[in-house]
């Protein structure tokens, strides 16, 4: 059987009948079986707009090979004596487990929230009554921030093909579409992570792995560099690894790294609000129409020079999506954004944040500790502004003009929006570094300046970082690794899971 790679510019309303017949024409030929390599919409010229397809085609008519297979993860299992604690079950910590049990270690996973189920009620619950659920909410819980997410699966990360495509595949395996193998910009889609979540667990502990929910780590026992026992309460958890990938939300966790003599330095990072704009503005700007047979929803993404000192960009961009209350804790008020798989909503929404040091936002060089505690009393004060969860919001216009906003406008946050001087509200670098970038993106997307900001976004990615040796070990430690977001080498869901299992894949290899 010959193949051949063949490129195609298909309408987006296509068919798979249609696109048969395009591949039969392109290539003069009735028999043959294809698939698609890769699939991007090209929306550069309005007037046609069209899905750019990469097909790999078989036929016996063909005389080309198939191309050579990618390298893959090579897990190698045995059965070993070591035992692995992991702590938090997000995108690092879950694949670092997965990867380690598969290996053959006897793995322990701790996630201090509860399992997706009840999480989902938890969070129907605080989103319908305004009940904050520490134990299920956006962040903490089965699958870690990555489990209410938008689902984008994009990572700018180079050297990561393998573990990505471990984790695309076990993704696919557990539910997610098969479509996320070859989109350019992979989405599963808040609605389906939960089963994709909920079916990753039964596999791994269809494995052997186990997984203790309603667990925190709350100390490590260190002799001379080498962890001893994991400290989750009144439990105490020996083992000969230990991996902490708690995300970038935890700040007791952090707190409690630091003061065990985990070695962290400050990082750039970014801090801001959610922009909220009509979908049908945001489609009409990029596609010149409201509607267009085959796509779900236009996207956007947009950077600025900002004020010239610092970048202002959109993240996290989720279009037919909801702004969705991500607080952390009881009296943290912060903003997120996610959309299901059919991106259907009447909203899209995007963070709109610019890039920072802590240094930059204290004034002076600050500590780990220090920027921490910095980040921690501004989302404190979002709360304290509106005494719950409303968001405090008001319009881009408003934010540019320093103008109270007159009325609440329609949203798609669940708990309501509260008229808020968020220029006033924000340290003068960032207001002054949006209000520039936000002057930008009106003059690039037409109609960007009619929509609302609601605060705090600060969650883009983690204000400090742990230093760590080539082999991923924490400096200054024989056995301790921090994985993932937390860690500061990884942001978003992909980038997450391939920093664990990166390092499950080293313990792995120390052991053989
Ligand atoms: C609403 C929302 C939408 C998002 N959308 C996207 C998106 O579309 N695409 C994308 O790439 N990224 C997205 N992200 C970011 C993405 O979810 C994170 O980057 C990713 O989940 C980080 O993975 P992680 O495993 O490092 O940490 P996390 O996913 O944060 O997981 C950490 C886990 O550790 C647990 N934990 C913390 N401390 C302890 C402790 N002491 N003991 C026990 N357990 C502990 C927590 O409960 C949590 O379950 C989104 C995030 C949110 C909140």
């Amino acid at each position: 059987m010959g193949f051949k790679i063949i490129e195609i510019k298909v309408s987006t309303g296509y068919s798979d009948a249609e696109l048969k017949q395009r591949i039969a024409k392109e290539l003069r030929m009735a028999e043959f079986t294809w698939q698609i390599e890769s699939k991007s919409l090209d929306a550069r010229k309005k007037s046609h707009i069209h899905w750019l397809l990469r097909i790999g085609v078989h036929s016996s008519a063909l005389r080309g090979k198939d191309p050579e297979p990618k390298g893959t993860l090579d897990i190698p299992y045995k059965k070993r004596d070591q035992r692995v604690v992991i702590t938090g079950s997000g995108p690092a910590g879950f694949f670092a487990a997965l990867v380690l049990q598969k290996a053959g270690f006897d793995t322990i996973l701790l996630e201090r929230g509860t399992e997706v189920e009840r999480r989902a009620l938890g969070i129907a619950q605080f989103e319908k009554t305004g009940q904050f659920n520490p134990l299920a909410n956006y962040s903490f819980g089965e699958g870690g921030a990555g489990t209410f997410s938008d689902g984008k699966l994009t990572s700018r990360s180079k050297h990561i093909s393998r573990e990505r495509d471990f984790f695309i595949s076990s993704y696919i395996d557990a539910g997610a579409p098969a479509e996320i193998r070859y989109m350019a910009y992979p989405h599963v889609g808040s609605d389906n992570l939960r089963g994709v979540v909920k079916r990753l667990r039964e596999q791994y502990r269809a494995l052997g792995g186990e997984i203790r929910f309603e667990t925190t780590l709350t100390n490590l026992e260190i002799e001379k560099g080498r962890v001893k026992e994991a400290v989750a309460g009144e439990e105490r958890i020996q083992a000969d690894y230990f991996i902490v990938a708690p995300g970038h939300s935890a700040y007791e966790t952090y707190r409690m790294l630091i003061g065990r003599g985990v070695p962290f330095r400050t990082k750039n990072f970014a801090i801001g609000t959610r922009a909220e704009h009509r979908q049908e503005l945001i489609n009409k700007a990029q596609w010149g129409i409201e509607r267009l047979p085959g796509v779900k929803a236009a996207e956007y993404r947009l950077t600025s020079d900002g004020d010239g000192k610092h970048t202002v960009y959109s993240f996290c961009m989720c279009p037919g999506g909801m702004v969705v209350p991500a607080a952390t804790y009881r009296d943290i008020n912060i903003v997120n954004g996610m959309s299901n798989y059919r991106r259907n909503g009447r909203f899209a929404n995007a963070g709109c944040v610019a890039a920072i040091h802590p240094d930059q936002l204290a004034g002076r060089q600050v500590t780990p500790l220090e920027a921490l505690d910095w980040l921690e009393e501004l989302e404190r004060s979002f709360f304290a502004f509106s005494n719950d969860y409303q968001a405090p919001f008001c319009t881009i216009s408003d934010f540019i003009a320093g103008t109270e906003p007159r009325e609440i406008p329609e949203t798609s946050y669940p708990l309501g929006l509260k008229p808020a001087p968020l220029w006033n509200m924000l340290p003068p670098v960032v207001t002054n570094a949006l209000r520039a970038g936000l002057k930008d993106f009106d003059q690039r997307l037409k109609g960007y300046g009619k929509g609302i900001l609601l605060g705090l976004e600060s969650k883009t990615s983690a204000p400090i970082q742990v230093l760590r040796e080539n082999n991923g070990v924490c400096s200054g430690f024989e056995n301790l690794f921090v994985a993932g977001e937390g860690s500061g080498y990884a942001g978003g869901i992909v980038s997450s899971a391939a920093d664990g299992i990166k390092i499950a894949m080293q313990i792995v290899e120390k052991e053989q």
